[in-house]
C-alpha cells in the first residue's frame, strides 16, 4: 500500500505527525510539495521566503535521500496536484497536518471531497504550527485569550507530548515524478544577508544555541548589538524546526534563559490563537480603537523616508536597514521602529506590516499583524497609548552605540550617547555627517498623537 504525505508548513522530518502516521500504515509513502500559485497570490510570497523555501524544500529532500526516499515537488492547485499524485501513485491515503488558516481549511475541505469521490482517504493530523492547537487552551466563555499573561499560565501548564523521531528509512515507488527542486539562486531580489534555511540549519541552531546562549538570554535578548536570541523564527515559520520539539528541548535544557526562550515561544501559539478566532484581525483592529492615522503627501513621504532607513532618528534607521539587509530584523528593533511609524509618525499599521511581509524571511500573518497591532495599541496590549521614546530605547537597547554604528555606517565616528541624536550636534560637526534631519521632532509627534488618542 501507498499513502501521499502532503507537506505544507512543516518542512522537515523530525516530530512530522502526517509522516509517521503514513509510515505506521503503509509500506511506500510520496513525500509531496506543491508549490501553490493560489499562496503566492494571496501575498505570502516574498524574495526572501521564497529563497529560504528553496532551501528548505533542498534540504528535505537531502534527508529523505539519505534515508532511500526523495521529496516530490509539483506546481499547481494542491489540490488538482494531490489527486493527480495519487492516482499516479495509485495512493490509499493521504496523511496532512491540520491547518487554522481560512486558505488551509479551505484547502482540506476540498481536498477531502476530491479523495472522497476517488476512493481514497484524507488522515488530517495534529496541528504542527504551534505547540499547542489554537482552541486547546480557552477562558471560560471566549473562543480565545486577548491577554498574554492568563494565556501563558495555563498554556505552560498543558501537557505537550515528546517529539517525534525522524524516521529512518522512506520508501517512494519509483513511478511518481517530480519536478526539479526550485534553488535559492532561482529567486531574485533577495537580501544579501539572508541566513540559511531548512531542518538541518534549523538543529544546528536549536543546538548550539541553546548549549552556549540560552543562558544570556534572559538578560541579553533586548540588546541590540549583542544580537543574542536564537534566529530560530524563520526555521519555525516554514516549519523546518517543530515548535513542540523548541519547547521540550528548551524544557530540558532548563534554567531561566531556557525559561523566557520558552515563553516567548509562547508568544506565536498567543498570536495564532487569536488570528485562529478572530481571522479578520489580519486586517483589521482587534480592538476597533480609531481610524485617524495620518494620510496624504506628507504622511507618505515620511513612509517613504522610514522605509528607506532615513528618518534620521539613528535607532529606527539601524532597523530598518537590518530589515533590508537579512530579512530580519531583532525584536527591539520591530518594536521601536513600529512604534516609531504607528505612534510617532501616526501612520496606520497596515502600511508597516506590508512593508515588513514584503522583506520579513519569518513573515507571517498571525505574528506579524498581530503584534504590529500590539505595537499600534489596536490589538491586545493592555496599555495601547504607551509610546516607546526612540532616543531612550536606543540609549538603554544600544548604550554604545554599536547596532547603529553597524547598520548606518555614516554615523561610525560619533560615540554613544552623541550618536543616538545627530541632531544635537552644533552646526560644523553635524555638516560632517551626511545624514538626514528628523523627519519630525519627537514632542510634535507625541502631541499629534495625544490629540489624535484623545479625540478617537
Ligand atoms: P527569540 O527571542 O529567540 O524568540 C524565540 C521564538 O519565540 C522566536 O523565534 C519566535 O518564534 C517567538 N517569538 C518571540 N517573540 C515573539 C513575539 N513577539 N510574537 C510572536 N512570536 C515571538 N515574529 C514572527 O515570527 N513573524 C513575524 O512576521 C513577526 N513580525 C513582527 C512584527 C513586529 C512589529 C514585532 C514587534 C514583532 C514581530 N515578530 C514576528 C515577533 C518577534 O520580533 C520575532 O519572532 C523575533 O524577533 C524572532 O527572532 P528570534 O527567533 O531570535 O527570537
Amino acid at each position: 500500500t501507498v499513502s501521499v504525505v502532503l507537506f505544507t508548513s512543516d518542512l522537515r522530518l523530525h516530530d512530522h505527525p502526517p509522516l509517521k502516521g503514513a509510515l505506521e500504515e503503509t509500506e511506500e509513502v510520496v513525500p509531496l510539495f506543491v508549490r501553490d500559485p493560489a499562496v503566492d497570490r494571496a501575498g505570502f510570497a516574498a524574495p526572501n521566503r521564497l529563497a529560504f523555501l528553496a532551501d528548505c524544500l533542498v534540504d528535505l529532500d537531502r534527508s529523505l535521500r539519505e534515508r532511500g526516499g526523495r521529496l516530490v515537488v509539483r506546481t499547481g492547485d494542491t489540490v488538482a496536484e494531490t489527486i493527480a499524485v495519487v492516482r499516479q501513485a495509485q495512493a490509499d491515503e493521504v496523511h496532512v497536518a491540520a491547518g487554522y488558516t481560512t486558505f488551509a481549511q479551505r484547502r482540506e475541505e476540498r481536498l477531502r471531497q476530491v479523495l472522497e469521490a476517488d476512493g481514497c482517504r484524507l488522515y488530517v493530523h495534529d496541528a504542527v504550527t504551534t505547540a499547542v492547537p489554537p482552541g486547546d487552551v480557552t477562558p471560560q466563555g471566549s473562543d480565545h485569550y486577548a491577554v498574554f499573561t492568563p494565556y501563558y499560565r495555563r498554556w505552560a501548564a498543558q501537557p505537550l507530548r515528546a517529539p517525534y523521531p525522524a524516521p529512518r528509512a522512506v520508501r517512494v515507488p519509483p513511478a511518481v515524478r517530480s519536478e526539479e527542486i526550485p534553488v535559492r539562486a532561482s529567486v531574485r531580489a533577495v537580501s544579501e544577508g539572508l541566513a540559511a534555511g531548512g531542518e538541518s540549519a534549523a538543529r544546528k541552531r536549536l543546538t548550539s544555541w541553546l548549549s552556549r546562549h540560552a543562558d544570556a538570554y534572559q538578560e541579553g535578548h533586548d540588546d541590540l548589538a549583542g544580537d543574542a536570541t536564537s534566529r530560530l523564527s524563520p526555521y519555525l515559520h516554514f516549519g523546518a524546526l517543530s515548535p513542540v520539539e523548541a519547547v521540550h528541548r528548551a524544557r530540558v535544557r532548563g534554567g531561566p534563559g531556557a525559561e523566557a526562550f520558552v515563553r516567548q515561544l509562547c508568544w506565536r501559539d498567543f498570536h495564532g490563537q487569536v488570528l485562529a478566532a478572530r481571522p479578520e484581525t489580519a486586517a483589521q483592529d482587534y480592538r476597533s480603537r480609531h481610524d485617524h492615522w495620518r494620510r496624504g503627501a506628507d504622511a507618505r513621504a515620511d513612509l517613504q523616508a522610514w522605509r528607506e532607513g532615513r528618518t534620521g532618528y539613528p535607532i529606527v534607521d539601524a532597523a530598518m536597514r537590518q530589515l533590508a539587509h537579512e530579512g530580519w530584523m531583532h525584536n527591539r528593533g520591530r518594536m521601536i521602529a513600529a512604534s516609531f511609524l504607528t505612534k510617532t509618525l501616526y501612520i496606520d499599521w497596515r502600511e508597516g506590516a506590508r512593508h515588513f511581509l514584503g522583506l520579513l524571511v519569518d513573515g507571517d500573518i498571525a505574528n506579524n499583524q498581530l503584534n504590529w497591532q500590539w505595537v499600534a495599541g489596536t490589538g491586545t496590549d493592555t496599555r495601547p497609548n504607551r509610546v516607546l521614546n526612540p532616543v531612550r530605547q536606543a540609549l538603554r537597547y544600544d548604550p554604545e552605540g554599536r547596532y547603529v554604528h553597524r547598520w548606518v555606517p555614516e554615523l561610525a565616528g560619533l560615540k554613544a550617547p552623541a550618536v543616538h541624536e545627530p541632531w544635537n550636534l552644533a552646526g560644523f560637526d553635524r555638516a560632517l555627517y551626511d545624514y538626514p534631519e528628523p523627519v519630525v521632532d519627537l514632542a510634535d509627534g507625541l502631541a499629534r498623537f495625544r490629540h489624535a488618542r484623545e479625540g478617537a
